[in-house]
């Protein structure tokens, strides 16, 4: 059945059947051809045959004729018969059947007496003239025919002898004999039977004996049909002697087919032959030339099968292939190269991340997992680019990805593995312990402002670290590879949060960070849903120093959580700016800060609301800020923004860039939390704000402590060098207030003068606060 189906055996099978049929067909029309030719000239020959017999008969007749004629026309002969001379009548037959070598001649009596013979005729029995002759003879002066006298066939002519009734009978004739037969044979190169009478009994043939039965047989069945027949190797045509009337038997012409045939016969033998001798060629040319396509075909289908179980080295070289199984061949190295190569970028996809080239998760799970297996001691560290997701947002993806790729080189150079999970994140798995101090080294190393699509970006790191294994920190040991990264990205997130940004993972980070996807949770819901009551703003009033009035005032945001309660913003806040979700609270947040504005209708009060980093690069939120003023038809003037300085450290020209636009538009801009952050002096002098809002650190125990004393006089002092203004937050105390009098400062925030207190309490607030001081 295989075998069969092979293209092999198909080839071979179409190959042998053309030459097979064609050689039928060359041998059905010679067949065709020369039978019908053979035929042709068959019924020629008997035609002819006949027709020379016939002539040959003629010509002796008319020589019996002439013989008879001037025999029974002489006078003398005549005499002798009407005398009945026999001696005289005899030696003129003889003399007369002499000269034209007839074989008998005699004469006899109306009452059919022979009155004279030639010699040949050595019994003259009589009765030779049948009442048919005599009365033919007697009404027509002469007669044709043959007859049989003593056994032997003759050819006879009768004829009256007129005196001038007639007085006797002369025949003349020639004897039909087997050498005449052979004669005639040869004059129609066919064979001659002459049968005497009906009945087969008598005849004279060329045949042999055998040959003659089967000829006679056939024709007698014929009986006198002119029709040819055909019998075994012979075809005889038989015909009566239409001149001989009286002659009951008839002539048979017949022709050896075998010997017609033979030449024929031989061709067709010739063509069979050839016919064989050509299968047999076409079948060795079909098994050569199947052989020539399916050896290639079959080495291809080997390749293909080691292609399918992966083997892509081994490649098959096909010698004297024709052009489309060299084709082929080309087609299938080139397939096998471009799988090889497909493959292998699969399995380098598989196990690599596209944005860096660094091994992604599936590879970082199964090297830790490989780790804990093999009871290794290592370090996981987590290194992400502060900020990332607003890089992403100001200058696009493109520069997003090269700040990766410049962390991803400058990491992967110290050794080890790295690896990429998501975001702006490279976890190193270095290939000896680090200490903190080294990597301090590192994160200042890598913090720096780089170069990337001709943007100038200052890179700052949150660092989480996990050791594995680790007798020198606790709860170092882990089952599974996803728990480890679970526990790098908890430290990761808390350095993150807590800005604290190197951060070891440590089991008690657990119940802070699950607080923190709480908090998102619900924040998240909070600011899907319509209703947002359980956010409120609180506002803390600013004094300023020169007249002891408040003109000023802080919005802080509340959040009365149905869930979790009281929730600080301290903690809330920045999980929305991780999570990406600050935007929309901060748009919550300028909103109702306007709308309380307008409510309150207090023109001359100016009201700082908090940004964060992710707001000032967002460059649609001037346009917001805009649309709410109008809708509420507050100036401008009646709003400030206060800006952290870490935020603004992160990336200083970025951050001035940005803040440049709020003061374009005539918006003022404090730093908040001034002295944490550590501000550059250098950048001070270029940043676009009007106020430094001393962070309330050193200000809670400024009476009591001389050092924060000193700083914030440096601060004030700088601020003054710079033309800008100073609020000093966290005053609790009438002492602190003092000193900040003493230093300087125009604006103090403190419990001491009010706590952050419903929006609804302002105007009261301000009438009595200020209506006291009056008095
Ligand atoms: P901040 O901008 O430094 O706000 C001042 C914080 O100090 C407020 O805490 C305020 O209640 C507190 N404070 C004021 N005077 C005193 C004092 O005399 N003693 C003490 N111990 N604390 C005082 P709060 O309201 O919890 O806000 C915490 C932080 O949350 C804020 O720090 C600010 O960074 C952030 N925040 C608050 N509201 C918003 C907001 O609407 N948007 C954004 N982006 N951040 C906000
Ligand atoms: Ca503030
Ligand atoms: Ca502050």
């Amino acid at each position: 059945m295989l075998f069969k189906n092979s293209l092999k055996f198909r080839i071979n099978k179409l190959v042998v059947s053309i030459v097979l049929l064609i050689s039928i067909v060359i041998l059905l029309a010679i067949w065709f051809a020369t039978s019908r030719h053979a035929n042709t000239q068959l019924t020629r020959e008997l035609e002819v045959g006949h027709s020379v017999f016939v002539n040959s008969l003629e010509s002796r007749e008319n020589l019996l004729v002439n013989a008879a004629t001037v025999l029974t026309e002489d006078f003398g002969f005549k005499q002798a018969i009407a005398t009945l001379d026999s001696a005289t009548i005899d030696s003129m037959l003889n003399n007369h059947s002499e000269r034209i070598s007839a074989d008998i001649m005699l004469v006899m009596s109306l009452d059919d007496k022979v009155i004279g013979k030639t010699d040949t005729l050595t019994t003259a029995s009589g009765n030779y003239l049948t009442t048919a002759i005599f009365d033919t003879v007697m009404r027509d002066g002469g007669l044709i025919t043959f007859n049989l006298i003593n056994g032997k066939l003759y050819q006879s002519l009768f004829l009256t002898v007129d005196a001038p009734n007639p007085i006797a009978i002369a025949m003349v004739g020639f004897e039909m004999d087997q050498k005449l037969v052979d004669r005639f044979s040869q004059l129609t190169t066919l064979d001659i039977t002459i049968l005497f009478d009906q009945d087969k009994s008598s005849y004279l043939t060329t045949l042999s004996s055998a040959d003659a039965d089967i000829v006679l047989k056939a024709n007698l069945r014929q009986q006198e049909d002119t029709k040819q027949v055909s019998s075994q190797h012979l075809t005889s045509q038989a015909f009566r002697l239409e001149n001989y009337p009286q002659f009951s038997g008839y002539v048979m012409l017949t022709q050896n087919t075998d010997l017609l045939f033979k030449e024929f016969y031989t061709l067709i033998k010739d063509v069979a032959a050839i016919s064989v001798i050509a299968v047999l060629v076409a079948l060795l040319l079909g098994i050569s030339f199947s052989k020539n396509v399916t050896k290639p075909l079959e080495r291809l289908s080997v390749l293909a099968k080691r292609i399918s179980r992966g083997d892509y080295k081994n490649t098959i070289e096909l010698n004297n292939s024709t052009t489309e199984i060299a084709d082929l061949s080309v087609a299938f190295k080139q397939m096998q190269l471009n799988i090889s190569e497909r493959e292998k970028t699969i399995s380098y996809n598989a196990t690599h991340d596209m944005v860096t080239g660094l091994y992604n998760r599936t590879r970082l799970l199964e090297l830790v997992q490989q780790g804990i297996r093999d009871n290794n001691t290592f370090q996981v560290i987590a290194i992400q680019i502060h900020g990332f997701r607003e890089l992403n947002e100001t200058f696009g993806y493109k520069v997003g990805d090269e700040c990766l790729q410049y962390l991803a080189s400058e990491i992967k150079v110290k050794g080890g593995c790295t690896a990429r999970i998501a975001g702006g994140e490279v976890i190193w798995l270095p290939d000896h312990k680090l200490s903190l101090e080294n990597i301090v080294d590192i994160q200042s190393e890598l913090e720096r402002s780089i170069l990337v699509s001709q943007v100038k970006v200052r890179i700052k790191l949150v660092i989480g670290i996990v050791s594995v294994n680790d007798n020198t920190h606790k709860n170092s040991v882990f089952d599974e590879a996803e728990d480890v990264i679970r526990s790098l990205s908890i430290a990761a997130s808390h350095a993150r949060i807590t800005n604290n940004n190197i951060q070891y993972y440590l089991p008690e980070q657990e119940a802070a960070y699950i607080q923190r996807i709480e908090v998102l949770y619900e924040l998240q819901h909070l600011l899907e849903s319509e209703n947002k009551d359980e956010l409120a703003m609180f506002y803390q009033p600013k004094m300023a120093l020169e007249n002891d009035k408040v003109d000023k005032m802080e919005a802080l945001i509340r959040w009365n959580s149905k869930k979790l309660g009281f929730v600080s913003p301290e903690m809330f806040i920045p999980i929305a700016e991780s999570a990406g979700i600050i935007k929309s609270l901060s748009q919550w947040v300028i909103r109702r800060v306007v709308r309380d504005l307008s409510r309150w209708q207090l023109p001359e009060q100016q009201i700082a609301i908090n940004l964060s980093a992710q707001d000032i690069v967002c460059g649609d939120l001037i346009n917001y800020i805009d649309d709410c003023l109008a809708e509420f038809n507050i100036p401008m003037s009646q709003l400030s923004f206060e800006i952290t300085e870490s935020d603004i450290m992160s990336d200083p020209q970025r951050a001035i860039n940005q803040l440049n636009k709020f003061v374009e538009k005539g918006f003022t801009l404090a730093i908040d939390d001034f002295g944490t952050g550590h501000s550059s002096l250098s950048y001070i002098k270029d940043f676009p704000v009007q106020t430094l809002k001393i962070d309330k650190a050193f200000i809670l125990q400024l009476d009591q402590n001389e050092d924060d004393q000193t700083i914030v006089k440096c601060i004030n002092s700088l601020a003054n060098n710079f033309g800008l203004s100073v609020v000093a937050e966290g005053v609790e105390n009438k002492a602190s207030l003092d000193l900040l009098r003493q230093l300087g400062c125009q604006y103090i925030q403190g419990y001491y003068i009010s706590r952050p207190m419903p929006a609804a309490e302002v105007p009261s607030w301000l009438e009595q606060f200020h209506s006291k001081k009056e008095c």
